[in-house]
């Protein structure tokens, strides 16, 4: 999808603070983090959301959960962070590429906005 912003990003063709990447999945700082660590987890191939995914794309979504806990791990936030993937506009998504949010570095409160 050429005019995805994020298949953009996964194929290097617009800049991105890499954290992490390998054949399924690449992992990059938000540009307007909501915390003082804020990452995005999204698979190479394009899906919209996490409502468009089907049975078959489990080990892809296992991938992309078990890429947030490593990365967590890893930039030290693995003591308190969220995992959040907003799915339509109404839930805030502004990208129609599915994504992880991992979100750390402060107190997360609860219910979220
Ligand atoms: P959503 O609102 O869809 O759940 O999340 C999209 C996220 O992508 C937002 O937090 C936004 O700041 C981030 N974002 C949008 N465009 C870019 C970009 O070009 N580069 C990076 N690194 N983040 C982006
Ligand atoms: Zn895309």
């Amino acid at each position: 999808m050429s005019d995805c912003i994020f298949c953009r990003i996964a194929a290097g063709e617009i800049p991105a603070q890499r954290v992490h990447e390998d054949e399924h999945v690449v992992a990059f700082h938000d540009l307007h983090p909501q915390a003082p660590t804020h990452v995005l987890i999204i698979p190479r191939r394009h899906l919209v959301s996490l409502h468009a995914a089907g049975d078959e794309e489990g080990l892809l979504l296992g991938r992309l959960l078990l890429a947030a806990r490593e990365i967590a791990e890893r930039l030290g936030i693995g003591t308190g962070y969220r995992v959040v993937t907003n799915c339509g506009a109404s839930a805030g998504q502004s990208v129609f590429h599915l994504h992880l949010h991992v979100l750390g570095g402060r107190p997360l409160g609860w219910p979220p906005g």
